[in-house]
C-alpha cells in the first residue's frame, strides 16, 4: 500500500469521538486523511483529535439543521467531504410489547433517518470527488432478527436498504457506498448492553459480558479496530470497484 494513499482527502465520521468512529479516525488518519469528528459530546471528540489531529465538531445528528452547520464546519477547515463514515448509533432493548413509540422514534431517528441526512448534506462532494466514499456502519443486525431489539434491528436493515440502492443509483459515478456488519464489538455500547443485561436479568456483570461475548461465533468480542481498518481499505483509491458490499466482521457467526 502506498504510504499516505489517502493523502489529501476529507473524511468526516458522525460518532467520531468512540469506538467504532474513533477506531476509524485512528486509521484514516494512518492512510493520511483530514479528519472531522462529529458527536454530541465534546470531550471524546477532542480526545481523539489530540491522539489523530482533526476537527472536532459538536453534532446531534437528529437535528438537520445542526447537520447542515455542522458540514459546512467541517469543509471551512478540511474542504469538500471525500469520503463520509456515517458511524453514529445508538441501541436500546425491549420486549416487543412494551415497545414504546418514544424508543423506537429514537433508535430510528438515530440509526437510520439521521443516516439518510448525513448522506443527503455531503452526496454533493461524494459525487464530485474523484474517490467519494460512503460508508455505513451497519449490524449483524442488518441481515437477522434480534429478538429484544426489533426497532434496532429494523434500522439497521434499512441502512442496507438505503447503502444498496444508492451503490446501485450512483454506480457509473467515482463514489462507491458499502457498508460494515459488525457483531459484538469491545466498545462503549457493548458495555451499556452488557450493563442492561446485568440489570434486567439480575446476572453479574461478568455473566453478562460471557453471555454477549459468547454471541460472536469466536467467542471474543471484535477489535473496534478491525473495523476501523475495514473501512479504511473501503475508502481507499483501489477498493474503486467494491460498490454495494455490505461486510460482517463477526468472528464468524454469520457464516
Ligand atoms: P459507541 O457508543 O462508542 O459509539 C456511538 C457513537 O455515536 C458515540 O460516539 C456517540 O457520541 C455517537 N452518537 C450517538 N447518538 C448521536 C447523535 N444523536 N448525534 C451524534 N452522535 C451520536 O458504540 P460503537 O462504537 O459500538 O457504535 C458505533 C456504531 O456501530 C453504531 O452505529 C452501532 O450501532 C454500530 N454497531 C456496534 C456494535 C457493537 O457491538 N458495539 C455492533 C454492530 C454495530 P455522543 O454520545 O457523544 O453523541
Amino acid at each position: 500500500m502506498a504510504e499516505s494513499p489517502l493523502a489529501g482527502r476529507h473524511a468526516l465520521i458522525t460518532g467520531g469521538g468512540t469506538g467504532i468512529g474513533a477506531a476509524a479516525a485512528a486509521q484514516l488518519s494512518a492512510a493520511g486523511a483530514r479528519l472531522s469528528l462529529l458527536g454530541r459530546r465534546m470531550e471524546p471528540l477532542q480526545a481523539v483529535a489530540e491522539s489523530y489531529g482533526g476537527k472536532p465538531i459538536q453534532c446531534d445528528v437528529t437535528d438537520n439543521a445542526r447537520i447542515n452547520a455542522a458540514f459546512d464546519e467541517a469543509r471551512a477547515v478540511n474542504g469538500p467531504i471525500d469520503l463520509l463514515v456515517v458511524n453514529a448509533g445508538i441501541a436500546e432493548s425491549a420486549p416487543f410489547h412494551k415497545m414504546t413509540r418514544e424508543s423506537w422514534d429514537r433508535i430510528i431517528g438515530t440509526n437510520l433517518t439521521a443516516a439518510f441526512e448525513c448522506s443527503r448534506a455531503a452526496i454533493g462532494d461524494l459525487l464530485k470527488s474523484d474517490n467519494g466514499r460512503l460508508v455505513f456502519v451497519a449490524s449483524v443486525a442488518s441481515i437477522r432478527g434480534v429478538p429484544y431489539a426489533s426497532h434496532y434491528a429494523a434500522s439497521k436493515h434499512g441502512l442496507l436498504g438505503l447503502m444498496r440502492s444508492l451503490a446501485a443509483e450512483y454506480a457509473k459515478s467515482n463514489m462507491t457506498v458499502n457498508a460494515v456488519c459488525p457483531g459484538y464489538v469491545d466498545t462503549p455500547m457493548t458495555d451499556q448492553s452488557v450493563a442492561r443485561v446485568s440489570e434486567i436479568t439480575g446476572r453479574s456483570e461478568g455473566d453478562a459480558r460471557s453471555a454477549i461475548t459468547n454471541m460472536n461465533a469466536s467467542g471474543r468480542l471484535v477489535d473496534p479496530q478491525a473495523i476501523g481498518n475495514v473501512i479504511a481499505m473501503l475508502c481507499l483509491p483501489l477498493s474503486q470497484d467494491i460498490n454495494g458490499a455490505a461486510i460482517t466482521i463477526d468472528g464468524g457467526t454469520s457464516a
